[in-house]
């Protein structure tokens, strides 16, 4: 169920295309604001092909049409962990922060935890004993 925050629009990107705030959409409990994590484009590397911009579909991206460029318009849009664009970028053009950040903000939220007590209840009985008495770094 979508709650009011998810669906703030904030305007429209260069293709006219609808932008929501997805900022204020916590991870975990925790603000994305307080999560340094986004793309960062490297102006030297980027061939300006676009495929970040058009297949982003939190509209992190958007087309400075004046300066004919790709740039990072909504930063915090972007979903945590996720690199699919640095993926795409045929000239490796996009950085994220060391993965090991991430696994951080994991073990600090205890997202493994909460993660398993959401879906716990769709478990057989005998794997859940075996899960409970499982240790995750997190939990140590
Ligand atoms: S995918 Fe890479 S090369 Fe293409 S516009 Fe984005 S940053 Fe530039
Ligand atoms: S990592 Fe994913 S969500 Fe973030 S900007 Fe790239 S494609 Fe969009």
């Amino acid at each position: 169920m979508s709650t009011p925050e998810t669906n703030e629009v904030i305007g429209k990107d260069a293709l006219e295309r609808i932008v929501k705030d997805l900022s204020k959409i916590p991870w975990w409990g925790m603000s994305r604001r307080e999560i340094e994590w986004y793309p960062t484009i490297d102006y030297n590397k980027c061939a300006t092909c676009g495929i970040c911009f058009v297949t982003c579909g939190r509209r992190v991206f958007d087309f400075d049409v004046k300066d004919k460029k790709v740039f990072v318009a909504y930063p915090y849009n972007c979903m945590v962990a996720c690199q699919t664009c640095a993926n795409l970028c045929p000239t490796g053009a996009i950085s994220f922060p060391d993965p090991g950040y991430i696994k951080m903000m994991v073990a600090k939220n205890k997202v493994v935890k909460k993660a398993f007590e959401i879906i716990c209840h769709l478990l057989p009985e005998d794997k859940l004993s075996e899960k409970e008495t499982e240790t995750t770094p997190e939990d140590k």
